[in-house]
């Protein structure tokens, strides 16, 4: 989609409201005969693999259009007020259907009214278009900035840096709604969104890493992993994604868990290690009297410190002369870089 002038959509808003007037097409027909390749009688298919005990989601699209037909009955009233608490089954869990192309968007924008969750679930969706759409015109920023200017910025490398990024990875930070979301995404290869937006965070601004590391990370485990939305998640969350105005933001890891997991269950569901801790203050496990008797790590670093030491390497970006080329990032010459703590 482009705008009157012709050019990309680089931000996400006046692409949604020109997506909602350029409407979409109903749902496809089903077929008047289905070929005879996918026929249940042709046996030319795979076996099903051994995974053991591996408990995998059920595939393919009767197992999505049931899915979708559940959440639409149980969940898409209350989630513009669920969606972001990893502790409930708030969300659609469709993300992984629509990657593999089991359920069509267009059947589920078919069948959605105007009530608040559903409206809000609707622009969901079009994030989904809207990062597609940024990729098709940006190609290269699966792997570089869209905006350039936060490839210019201090990140580290060599060992220490590599280590921490093995404790990322292993969900060993010592910082629990971390831990939790990278061990649910190991087990799992799934990950809450909002957790997806913590985890990227602690990654980028905690321990200065680049935001690809951890994309790549993502790709190899997610069953929903999508170039165009994975890649520009990481971007947003680092900051040098598609913003009307420039953000960087910093998400607080404890307050995040305690804000949307305020019970504690989702820590506790995916840390063994943290069980005998039953409530809310799961998330700062070192306050509590053997809080870290199981096995569970201290934190590797210092929240507090390293969000001033991601300032200060934001403050010494260049300033005018590296500004992001127009054909690529809306905002202007020197326009200030807002700062937003996500507590
Ligand atoms: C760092 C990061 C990486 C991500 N990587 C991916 C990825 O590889 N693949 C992927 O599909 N989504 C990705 N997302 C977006 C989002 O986390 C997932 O789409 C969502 O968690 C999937 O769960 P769901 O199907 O229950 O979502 P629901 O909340 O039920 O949303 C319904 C659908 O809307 C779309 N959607 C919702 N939120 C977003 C979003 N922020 N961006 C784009 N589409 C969205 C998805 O297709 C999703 O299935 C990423 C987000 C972040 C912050």
């Amino acid at each position: 989609m482009t705008k009157d002038d012709g050019s990309p959509y680089k931000v996400y808003t006046p692409f949604y409201k020109r997506w909602l007037v350029h409407g979409w097409r109903a749902p496809a027909n089903d077929p008047i005969s289905w070929p005879k390749w996918w026929a249940p009688e042709n046996d030319g298919l795979p076996a099903r693999p051994d995974v053991g005990d591996v408990v995998l989601p059920p595939a393919g699209e009767q197992a999505a259009l049931a899915r979708w037909k559940d959440f639409l009955a149980n969940n898409v009233d209350a989630y513009d007020e669920n969606r972001n608490r990893p502790d409930l089954a708030g969300t659609s869990k469709l993300g992984t259907a629509l990657k593999w192309g089991e359920i069509h968007p267009r059947t589920l924008l078919a069948q959605l009214g105007d009530q608040q969750g559903q409206e809000v679930f609707r622009k969901e969706i079009a994030w989904r278009e809207f990062y597609a759409d940024v990729l098709f015109h940006n190609p290269d920023t699966v792997e570089n900035y869209l905006n350039p200017l936060y490839a210019q910025m201090k990140y580290d490398t060599g060992p220490v840096a590599d280590e921490r990024f093995k404790a990322w990875c292993d969900g060993k930070t010592g910082y629990p709604f971390v831990d939790a979301g990278m061990r649910q995404l190991n087990t799992e290869g799934w990950m809450h969104n909002r957790v997806r937006m913590v985890v990227a965070s602690f990654l980028i601004k905690d321990l200065h890493l680049e935001w690809q590391r951890g994309a790549q990370y993502f790709m190899k485990l997610l069953l929903d992993g999508d170039l165009a939305s994975n890649s520009h998640g990481w971007q947003w969350t680092a900051g040098c994604g598609t913003d009307a105005s420039p953000y960087y933001r910093v998400f607080n890891p404890i307050g995040q868990g305690q804000r949307f997991d305020p019970q504690g269950d989702y820590v506790r569901k995916y840390i063994p290690e943290l069980r005998h801790i039953p409530d809310g203050s799961v998330h700062e496990p070192w306050t509590v009297l053997g809080g870290l008797d199981h096995g569970y790590p201290e934190p590797i670093v210092d929240h507090a410190l390293e969000r001033k030491e991601a300032l200060a390497r934001l403050a010494a970006l260049p300033k005018g002369t590296q500004l992001p080329p127009k054909s690529r990032a809306e905002p202007e010459p020197n326009q200030a870089i807002l700062i937003h703590d996500f507590e």
